[in-house]
């Protein structure tokens, strides 16, 4: 036994180099997620891709102690609510599966239907339903309710069900493919799938309950994280949450910009038409393309060269001459 101290506190650890596994761990949790948001990829793949790297970083060295290293201080020790001890693993627990098929059926479930929801609602509002229900129903919840028993939870189920049974209330005509033991039907209502799924998990949780030798899986577990994932959903409906059109970061840039150093050398009559067609163009893509051919078409006031746009500055190629449109200032 080693005890490691760290910024979160006392870690005990059965084999030192369990300490480099785990702080590798971290470093692909947080950068896969930066690596997603600069590459403009999607949280669902960004999340499919830190869980199977994940897996293979504790599972590949072979070694007994490792694996249970990660499992007791990544998982969420429900002890937490006594000891006050190990509340990261609230977040952590959702990046740490037992064996190969938790890992590949949970992040195949979530890759098939979470791209739908996502691109439904963002990236950012999958972020937060994703976490926030892992971190509330299957961790929080799940942690409390199963005391005074001393649980570790692994496993991002909780979190999936929590995407599924916001999906369910915000979207339940959407089709998805859905896997319902074993079977994969690809093009099924969300409702219909939340239904099965919630039935089956209730069934199991009370089953468990008269039989407690029935598996490791923690049906309350997913259940909580259904149910946290409806009252998300109940929230972002009132919220009116929606995924950012794609052009919208594009017309939101377009908009602040003053172009009225524009308007100053469209004195020919055709130019005029085509400053008044801009300022009054809602569709970003427009109305960049109209920027671009105004600026082409308009000389230096100084040398009567040609202008060029670059960025969001307007230069003269033969002197100095230039205009900032995010100041709307000419010189
Ligand atoms: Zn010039």
């Amino acid at each position: 036994m080693i005890y490691c101290r760290t910024p979160l506190g006392t870690v005990v650890l059965l084999n030192p180099a369990s300490a480099y596994v785990i702080a590798a761990i971290l470093c692909v949790i947080v950068g896969t997620y930066i690596i997603a948001i600069w590459r403009k990829m999607s949280f669902t793949a960004a999340t499919v891709i830190a869980n199977i790297i994940i897996f293979i970083i504790y599972m590949a060295p072979g070694n007994e102690e490792i694996i249970k290293d990660v499992f007791y201080n990544l998982g969420f020790n429900n002890s937490a609510f006594e000891t006050g001890e190990g509340w990261w693993g609230l977040f952590t627990h959702m990046y740490i599966h037992a064996n190969f098929l938790h890992v590949f059926f949970n992040m195949f479930i979530f890759f098939i239907m979470g791209i739908h929801f996502e691109d439904r609602v963002g990236f950012k509002w999958m972020a937060i339903v994703y976490w926030g229900t892992g971190i509330i129903g299957a961790g929080i919840i799940n942690g409390y309710i199963t005391l005074p028993d001393v649980v570790i939870g692994i496993g991002a189920s909780g979190a999936i069900s929590g995407v599924l049974g916001a999906f369910a209330i915000m979207y339940p005509r959407d089709r998805v493919p859905m896997v319902i033991i074993f079977i994969i039907l690809p093009r099924v209502p969300v409702a219909l799938g939340a239904l099965v799924f919630i039935l089956f998990e209730t069934f199991m949780s009370f089953a468990q309950i008269s039989f407690p030798g029935l598996g490791n899986v923690s049906h309350t577990a997913h259940l909580a994280g259904a149910a946290v994932g409806v009252v998300f959903g109940f929230i972002m409906m009132k919220k009116g949450v929606e995924a950012p059109k794609p052009g919208a970061k594009l017309g939101r840039k377009l908009d602040s910009l003053d172009y009225s150093p524009l308007g100053e050398l469209a004195y020919h009559p055709a130019n005029k038409e085509r400053y008044e067609a801009l300022l009054k163009e809602d569709i970003p893509e427009v109305k960049e393309v109209l920027l671009e051919d105004l600026v082409s078409r308009l000389r230096c006031p100084d040398c009567s060269s040609i202008l060029t746009l670059k960025g969001t500055t307007v230069r003269c190629e033969g002197c100095a001459w230039k205009a900032d449109l995010r100041k709307g200032r000419a010189g």
